[in-house]
């Protein structure tokens, strides 16, 4: 919360160059299927939330931007190509798995639902398991280093020792 109470929100792209504050209020949270949404995430739907009406501010760099319509333009990192804006008249919106707190903003609507991929609803009924659990085939896991941005604000960006 700000001083005024108002919710503070903050993201950015996986490698840093790219990051967002959002103060006030989210709007709609929602997942989209349109093909174009597909494409532009490289993923079966994109999550985005409005902030048409909150005060969005690019805290470090700017993302780079596709017109993919003649309405509409799609934000990514330049640098490393996380999506991060959806951009039309009507207002931004900002890709949830990009906030550094994507499990606080929920979405409660589908939109686009005439290019669902056919398999999307059964996903959650598939096997799985925990990272770890695969560390028999995948032995790098033990020793991994991340170079993704923490979701966190940082003051400085990449850390001095990684240069
Ligand atoms: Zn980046
Ligand atoms: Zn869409």
């Amino acid at each position: 919360m700000s001083l005024d109470n108002r919710p503070q929100y903050s993201g950015g792209c996986q490698c840093g160059a790219v990051r967002f504050h959002v103060e006030g209020a989210l709007g709609d949270a929602s997942v989209c299927h349109c093909r174009m949404c597909q494409k532009a995430s490289g993923n079966f739907y994109l999550p985005l939330v409005s902030v048409r009406e909150a005060k969005l501010t690019w805290t470090r760099g700017r993302p780079k931007k596709f017109q993919s319509s003649n309405a509409a333009w799609r934000g990514f990192c330049g640098d490393c190509g996380t999506p991060l804006s959806y951009e039309a008249p009507d207002g931004v919106a900002l890709a949830i798995a990009a906030f550094d707190h994507p499990e606080e903003i929920a979405p409660t609507i589908q939109w686009g639902t005439e290019a669902k991929l056919p398999y999307v609803d059964g996903i959650h009924a598939l096997p799985g398991e925990d990272t770890m659990q695969d560390i028999g085939s995948a032995p790098f896991l033990a020793t991994l280093v991340s170079f993704q941005h923490p979701d966190h604000d940082t003051d400085r960006w990449p850390p001095e020792d990684r240069q």
